[in-house]
């Protein structure tokens, strides 16, 4: 049972005061067909609205089933209509973006009953109504009196004690009225109805009771109703609650009725997203570009140290001018900077651990200079015979493989690939070769043959490998791959003479067969066509392992003995000075130190690292004990690096920019959406909804919005690559540097999604805190 007791609503407009309920008292019966006639503006539609908890009255009360509704929380009042009331008003209010069957369904959507019950309560509904053949219709496919006929099965299909109408056939020719009328008689058997009307005629005949209204008050009532005993409170309430899963599919179905007008809008928001991934897949190549030039660079210029250096630190700057030197009329005798400056570097197995624990990251490729040459043998069909791993660039200076390009005068022999291929140095081989015949070494003893970039091996190489073969000879790989030699050492390699001088004995097979140290030919590899870092020279590479296992065995031999305590050289009696002698010590095998290190760093940044490690060693020692490296690329560093960084900055400002920009954009749009749907928030909130229910409703809406203008704004901007890198090509001739990396591509859409959401969430809140009254009477 319903009950008002002394309603009070005035409305303040300016210094207008509007009384729009006047002290309303007035008792209901639980199944009644109430017709409320008053002119229009005594405040019908206000009755109603409070009545249905759309509107609040200011004073008063209202009594449902025995509950006082004066503690009524917002979400009491949510519930109640949600629960008790069914709203019918003139113009429908139907949602056009749903169908018939899903209007009818909304209220029990809101309320998250069960999609089965929910359809099965709504068709029965619609049944009742006669519209049982149209469930898959849309609103604006049906005539007025049909569409009434929904809003009246949406408003019974929760199966509520009141039913208000407000004026439910103002829009309604005569006998269509009538229809209408007979229907809502007929629900009032079981059902309070309250229906405001402005036609006399209509109430005369349906209603079971007519209130007259005017200026806020009643003026008459046809059968006013008493309650004879106090009445108990036998009021329940179910709350409401909408699941994310329906606000999502509530928000798709209402996109997909505005395609046309949906894809402009997401495509206005995600021109920021294109912005932001064109530029970070530019920023993206470049950096490619920028580290692919570093590492060339760094190929050609590694940070070197060996045994002597010129202190560069030391040396002035003599190209720089100096103005306060004025002419004296004298000069200055001054030695050479780098007579004066030159440091004797004393590399000790102490310093050789320091510069293995450079981090990987900053240098994965550490090569270490030895003058060790390998006295070798080879087995060719029963002919022993000696063979020279001579790099042939490097004239005559014995062994060893690679060199770097263009450092040849240096005269290092140096062996390259490093000794654990399972390490992470241990990639280098991996990452910047390609094998043409055979496999990757796994041992110290696997040695490869490294072609040019033409599969051209220099005969000369071959001819010391005891290959016989003329020039633009073919010769298959497979002749090389699995080739074996010996390696044998000084002591069985070299015979003392008498006169104490040593020499080379004459290739045998007993000498052969002293050896177990078997060296393989396991592959036959090429650089790369994109590898900065092919640095192994044409000709046998071989490990540092290699190297130092022959140097431990070759280390205390008679040889290096005597070569040792000798000032002439043991094998030509020739006088050497010291440095000579050294040489050719580490030459026999007798010393572990290398003569010298490369360090390639990964990038110019690390190779600032790098530098710091190596000064690092230098700091609290004596001058004479510090080890002086040589920065190579220190100039080119200088000027590309911080140009290059310049550029990468200035693009990622850029992205901001468009970041910014497309929030902005974002939020617009949301909040024009919400003025555009003020109706259909009206309609929710009558139906029951939560202010969190609607603001649920929009960002399900923006969350699609959002993830759609991502995905669309990666799309196109992944199309404008390919034009962009076209043009680049012919500017620049650098091909592909604008590269979408999808880690990046996923990021944008993930943040798209995020900052629509966010732009739209404050007008999704402001449309919740709309007052549902005012909206529904919005036009
Ligand atoms: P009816 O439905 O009988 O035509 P209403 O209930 O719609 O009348 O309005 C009653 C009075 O209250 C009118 O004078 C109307 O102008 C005023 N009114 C209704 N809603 C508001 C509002 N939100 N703000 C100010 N005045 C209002
Ligand atoms: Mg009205």
């Amino acid at each position: 049972m319903l009950q008002l007791l002394h309603l009070k609503k005035t409305y303040h407009v300016g210094d207008t005061v509007t009384h729009a309920l006047d002290d309303v008292t007035i008792n209901f019966r639980n199944s009644e067909f109430v017709a409320i006639l008053g002119p229009s503006g005594s405040g019908k539609t206000t009755l109603l609205n409070v009545i249905g908890g759309l509107d609040h009255y200011d004073s008063g009360d209202i009594i449902i089933n025995g509950k006082s509704t004066k503690n009524f929380s917002q979400t009491d009042w949510d519930a109640y209509r949600n629960n008790s009331v069914g709203f019918i008003f003139q113009s429908y209010n139907l949602i056009s973006h749903l169908s018939i069957i899903e209007n009818v369904e909304l209220g029990m959507t809101l309320s998250g009953v069960s999609s089965s019950e929910r359809h099965e309560k709504a068709v029965s509904a619609l049944e009742r109504v006669g519209l049982g053949d149209h469930l898959k219709k849309h609103p604006n496919q049906l005539s007025g009196g049909q569409m009434q006929r929904v809003a009246i099965a949406r408003a019974i299909a929760n199966d509520p004690d009141i039913l208000l109408c407000d004026e439910p056939t103002g829009a309604l020719d005569t006998k269509t009225s009538e229809s209408i009328m007979k229907l809502i008689k007929e629900l009032s058997h079981d059902k309070l109805v309250i229906m405001v009307t402005h036609n006399p005629e209509l109430a005369e005949e349906y209603a079971s009771r007519i209130v007259h209204f005017q200026d806020g008050k009643i003026l008459s009532d046809s059968n006013p109703f008493e309650p004879k005993k106090e009445v108990k409170d036998t009021f329940k309430l179910k709350k409401t609650k909408m699941s994310y899963w329906n606000a999502l599919k509530l928000s798709f179905t209402n996109i997909m009725t505005k395609k046309g007008r949906t894809f402009l809008t997401a495509f206005a928001s995600s021109i920021g997203i294109i912005g932001i991934a064109i530029v970070l897949a530019l920023s993206h190549g470049f950096q490619k570009q920028i580290n692919d030039t570093q590492s060339k660079t760094l190929a050609k210029f590694p940070i070197s140290i060996s045994q002597t250096a010129t202190d560069m630190n030391a040396a002035t700057n003599r190209n720089e001018s100096d103005k306060n030197v004025k002419n004296k009329g004298y000069l200055i005798a001054s030695k050479p900077d780098n007579e004066k400056n030159t440091h004797e570097n004393k590399i000790t197995q102490s310093y050789i651990n320091y510069v293995k624990k450079i981090d990987p990251d900053y240098a994965n490729n550490i090569s270490f200079i030895r003058g060790t040459q390998l006295n070798l043998l080879t087995n060719d069909n029963g002919k022993i015979k000696h063979v020279e791993f001579s790099n042939v660039n490097n004239s005559g200076s014995a062994i060893a493989s690679a060199q770097l390009q263009g450092m040849n005068s240096v005269g290092i022999n140096t062996s390259v690939f490093p000794k654990t291929l399972d390490s992470k140095q241990g990639t280098f081989l991996k990452d910047n070769y390609q094998i043409l015949a055979g496999s990757w070494p796994k041992s110290n003893n696997d040695v490869v043959l490294v072609l040019n970039n033409k599969n051209q091996a220099n005969i000369n190489a071959l001819k010391n490998l005891g290959i016989s073969i003329k020039d633009g000879q073919k010769l298959d790989l497979n002749k090389i791959v699995g080739r074996t030699f010996k390696v044998i050492s000084n002591n069985d390699y070299y015979q003392e003479l008498p006169t104490g001088n040593f020499v080379p004995q004459k290739a045998s097979k007993s000498m052969y067969d002293s050896s177990n140290l078997t060296l393989k030919v396991t592959a036959v590899i090429r650089g790369k066509n994109n590898s900065q870092m092919a640095l192994l020279d044409n000709g046998i590479a071989y490990s540092d392992g290699l190297t130092q296992e022959i140097i431990k065995q070759n280390e205390n031999s008679k040889i290096v003995k005597a070569q040792k305590n000798s000032s002439t050289n043991v094998m030509t009696n020739q006088p050497i000075n010291k440095t000579q002698k050294e040489q050719f010590i580490a030459s026999l095998g007798g010393s572990g130190i290398p003569s010298g290190i490369l360090i390639y760093p990964n990038s110019f940044k690390s190779k600032d690292k790098v530098l710091d490690y190596l000064d690092k060693y230098n700091k609290g020692k004596s001058k004479k004990d510090q080890i002086i490296y040589t920065d190579m690329s220190g100039t080119v560093t200088k000027l590309t690096g911080g140009l290059l960084d310049g550029i990468t900055d200035v693009l990622v400002a850029f992205a901001g920019i468009s970041l910014v920009t497309s929030m902005i954009m974002i939020g617009i749009l949301t909040y024009t959406s919400v003025l555009e749907r003020t109706k259909e928030i009206g309609v929710l909130k009558a139906l029951g909804a939560r202010k969190r229910d609607i603001t649920r409703v929009f960002d399900a809406e923006t969350f699609i919005l959002g993830l759609f203008s991502g995905i669309l704004g990666i799309f196109i901007a992944y199309l404008c690559t390919f034009p962009i890198n076209a043009v680049l090509y012919a500017i620049t001739n650098m091909s592909n540097v604008a590269q979408l990396d999808p880690m990046q591509a996923l990021i944008l859409v993930i943040i798209s999604t995020i900052l629509t959401m966010l732009g739209g969430h404050i007008p999704a809140r402001m449309a919740a805190k709309k007052d549902a009254a005012i909206a529904l009477r919005s036009e």
